[in-house]
């Protein structure tokens, strides 16, 4: 997987992927990360980025030409598809709090999907309408909330989506149990000293049965969804068993 990040501040992302697993998985050439200054986009003296809005109003907004220019000559650079390796496409993604709510499953499918993430960040009151309408593939929002630039949302797209790639995460931190992926949120986890402050870690988990260890963690993981995110549990695969096992827990609560 590529990614392609624009942005008017480079220096942001001096750092956050030089570590752990997004380090190794640059050095084992599973993933490939650029940095582009948007300003390198222009061709005025001052490079310009940014405009008032047409209309009036406060703030300033990135203006069309440098973002499509941008994206355009990264275009014109791709490799030609290899037609013997499944297609994967190129998104173009604008990073906006008015785009589709980022999760694991956008996570998933990007992973599945692309094979190259062009990551538009946007900065004071957001980028010209015409980026949205005739430039982006993809409009992804990190949460109900606005931050000041598309950078820290960016990087979130970055780290969520390479983690997921094959082969990126070692078997010692295997995604499958990890929350959301099963439409469940993830067991809870235990090291040593197996007491700490006079609180035990559960026995079961101790005794070195797995088949018992399995059972005991599903079933943590059913509660503590069920305490904290109950409406995941609409999607999420149970068995008879296991929605009759949460209904029991549910009534013995509420008595
Ligand atoms: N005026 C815009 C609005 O209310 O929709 C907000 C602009 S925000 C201050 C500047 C930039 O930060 C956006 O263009 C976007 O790239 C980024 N941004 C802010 N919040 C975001 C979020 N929740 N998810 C993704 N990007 C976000």
């Amino acid at each position: 997987m590529r990614f392609d990040l624009l942005t008017i501040f480079p220096e942001f992302f001096t750092g956050p992927f030089e570590h752990g697993i997004l380090r190794r998985a640059q050095q084992q050439g599973q993933i490939e990360i650029a940095v582009h200054d948007l300003r390198s986009f222009t061709f005025d003296k001052h490079h310009i980025v940014d405009d008032r809005p047409f209309g009036g109003g406060d703030g300033m907004v990135l203006k069309p030409e440098p973002l499509f220019r941008a994206v355009e000559s990264l275009l014109a650079g791709s490799a030609p598809t290899d037609t013997a390796v499944e297609a994967k496409r190129t998104a173009i993604v604008l990073m906006s709090p008015q785009g589709r709510v980022f999760n694991q499953h956008e996570a998933q499918r990007l992973a599945d999907e692309c094979d190259r993430l062009i990551l538009l960040c946007g900065r004071y009151e957001g980028v010209d309408e015409r980026v949205v309408e005739h430039l982006v593939t993809d409009e992804i929002s990190i949460g109900d909330y606005v931050l000041t630039g598309g950078e820290i949302p960016a990087m979130v797209v970055v780290d969520a989506v390479t983690r997921l790639l094959p082969h990126v995460l070692g078997s010692e931190t295997s995604a499958v149990h990890d929350s959301f992926v099963a439409g469940l949120l993830d067991y809870p986890h235990y090291t040593r000293p197996a007491e700490f402050r006079g609180w035990q870690v559960p026995d079961v988990l101790i005794g070195g049965h797995h088949g018992e260890v399995a059972k005991w963690r599903r079933r943590a993981a059913l509660l503590k969804t069920w305490q904290r995110r109950p409406e995941l549990l609409d999607q999420a695969e149970l068995t008879d068993q296991e929605r009759r096992w949460l209904a029991e827990q549910a009534s013995d609560t509420a008595q």
